[in-house]
C-alpha cells in the first residue's frame, strides 16, 4: 500500500485538444511547487494527477504546497493499492485511521470506476465496501445525505481509496495564458488583481511608481514584501520600482490640482506600457474598483484608460470592498497591505479631485509637459529585483 495525492483537474479536461498541454502544464507547476521534497513521481490518468511522495511523513506538507498551485479543483490523501478488493478493505482500514476517527460515525462509501472492465459495477462497490465498513466498525452507520466522513474508492489502473476531498484554488495552470504587467500600490486592491488575473493562468510581473525620499524606503519594502505574498502563488516574478518624483512634481507645478490623480495614473500607464512592450507582456493588471475612489469613477477611468492601447485587465471592478478584503486575507496579504507607509499617491493627492475629466481638459494640460522627456527620465530610475 502506498500514500499518493490525488488532483482533480476540473476545468482543464475540458479543454479537448489543449488538454495535454494544460495537463503537462500543472504537472511543470506541481513539480516546481514541490522542488524542496523528495518526489518520487507525479504521473495522470483521465481527468487526475497523481502525485508519489517519497516519504510518507512529507505527505501533509506536500498537500499544503500544491494547494497554492492554480488549475487544481480537489485535492486528497489517498491509499493506493493494487485492483483487488481485500486489499482496498485494508486500504479502506488505513484511511479511516488516518482521519482518527471517533466510534460513532456516519459514513458512505462513494465509488467511481474509470476502469470500465472492473468487475462490479458502482452500486455493488458501494455495498461491498458499505458491508465491510458496518461489519468491522460496530459505531459506524451509512449516511447517504449528509456523510460525516465520505469515503471515496475509485477504481482505475490502481484502487485509490480517500476519505474527503480538500478544495483547489480552481483556475488555471499560471503561464498557459500570457504574461501580464500588474500595477502594485501599497494598497489592498492590486496583490488581489494579480491574484485573481494569476488564477486565469496570465503569468505575473509587476511595476511600483513610488516619490523617493518624499515616501519611504519602508513603503518600498512594504511592496516587496506583498510582491513577495503573490509570488507564493504565481512563482517568480520580476518587481520594477520607479521613481515618479519629477513627474508628480512637474504635474503639481503645472496642472490644475484637481487634476494631479488623473494626470499621474496616465503617466503610470505610459511607464507600464513601455516596459510592457519590451518585455512582450500582454496586457496591464491594475486593482482599480468601480467608484471607490476619485480616479475610479466611470469618467476617470476612461480618461486613464486613453493614455494606452494595451489591454488593461481589472479584475476586482465590480466587487465590494467587503470581497477584496477577504481574498486579500484568504491569500495572506492583509496583513501587510494594512501597514501604515505612505504611498506617492497619498502625497500628491489633490483636496479636491476632479471626479469627472474630460480628455480634451487632459490633453490640454498634458501640453505642460514634455511627455516623452519625463517618461526617459523615470525609466532611467527602474530598479528590478527578482522575487524566485
Ligand atoms: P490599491 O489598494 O491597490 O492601492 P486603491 O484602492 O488605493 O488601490 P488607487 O490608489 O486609486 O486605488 O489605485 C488604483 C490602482 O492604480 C491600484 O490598484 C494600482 O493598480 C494602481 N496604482 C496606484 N498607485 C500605484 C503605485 N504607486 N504604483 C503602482 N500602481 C499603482
Ligand atoms: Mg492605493
Amino acid at each position: 500500500m502506498r500514500q499518493v495525492i490525488s488532483i482533480s483537474v476540473g476545468e482543464i479536461v475540458l479543454k479537448g485538444k489543449n488538454r495535454k498541454n494544460f495537463e503537462n502544464a500543472l504537472i511543470n507547476k506541481i513539480k516546481r511547487a514541490l522542488k524542496n521534497l523528495e518526489i518520487e513521481s507525479v504521473y495522470k490518468e483521465i481527468g487526475k494527477i497523481f502525485i508519489e511522495v517519497k516519504n510518507h511523513q512529507d505527505i501533509d506538507e506536500a498537500i499544503s504546497i500544491v494547494k497554492n498551485v492554480f488549475g487544481i479543483v480537489y485535492i486528497s490523501k489517498c491509499f493506493r493499492v493494487d485492483k483487488d478488493l481485500k486489499k482496498a478493505e485494508e486500504a479502506i482500514r488505513a484511511a479511516i485511521a488516518d482521519q482518527k476517527i471517533k466510534d460513532d460515525f456516519s459514513f458512505k462509501i462513494i465509488a467511481s470506476r474509470a476502469d470500465k472492465n472492473f468487475p462490479l459495477t458502482s452500486p455493488e462497490i458501494n455495498r461491498h465496501f458499505g458491508g465491510f465498513v458496518l461489519k468491522n466498525y460496530p459505531g459506524a452507520k451509512v449516511d447517504v445525505h449528509e456523510p460525516e466522513y465520505p469515503i471515496y474508492v475509485d477504481i482505475r489502473q490502481y484502487i485509490y481509496v480517500y476519505i474527503g476531498r480538500q478544495k483547489g484554488l480552481g483556475g488555471m495552470p499560471m503561464g498557459t495564458n500570457g504574461k501580464g504587467l500588474v500595477l502594485l500600490s501599497g494598497g489592498i486592491d492590486s496583490p488581489v488583481a494579480a491574484f485573481m488575473m494569476a488564477r486565469r493562468g496570465i503569468g505575473i510581473n509587476a511595476i511600483h511608481f513610488h516619490t523617493y525620499p518624499y515616501t519611504s524606503e519602508r513603503s518600498e519594502k512594504k511592496v516587496l514584501d506583498l510582491a513577495e505574498i503573490v509570488s507564493r502563488y504565481t512563482g517568480p516574478m520580476k518587481v520594477y520600482s520607479v521613481n515618479i518624483l519629477e513627474i508628480n512634481r512637474t504635474i503639481a507645478q503645472n496642472c490644475y490640482e484637481n487634476n494631479m490623480t488623473i494626470l499621474s495614473r496616465r503617466m503610470m500607464m505610459r511607464i507600464a506600457e513601455r516596459i510592457s512592450k519590451i518585455n512582450d507582456y500582454d496586457g496591464l493588471i491594475t486593482g482599480d474598483n468601480l467608484g471607490q475612489v476619485a480616479s475610479q469613477t466611470i469618467k476617470s477611468l476612461k480618461v486613464i484608460d486613453r493614455a494606452t492601447d494595451m489591454l488593461v485587465f481589472r479584475p476586482l471592478i465590480s466587487f465590494d470592498k467587503q470581497q477584496i478584503i477577504d481574498i486579500s486575507e484568504e491569500i495572506g496579504a492583509l496583513e501587510t497591505s494594512n501597514l501604515p507607509f505612505d504611498d506617492c499617491c497619498t502625497i500628491f493627492a489633490p483636496k479636491h479631485p476632479n471626479l469627472n475629466p474630460k480628455l480634451d481638459q487632459i490633453l490640454k494640460e498634458e501640453e505642460k509637459y514634455d511627455i516623452e522627456g519625463l517618461i526617459e527620465r523615470a525609466l532611467e530610475t527602474i530598479k528590478i529585483t527578482k522575487i524566485d
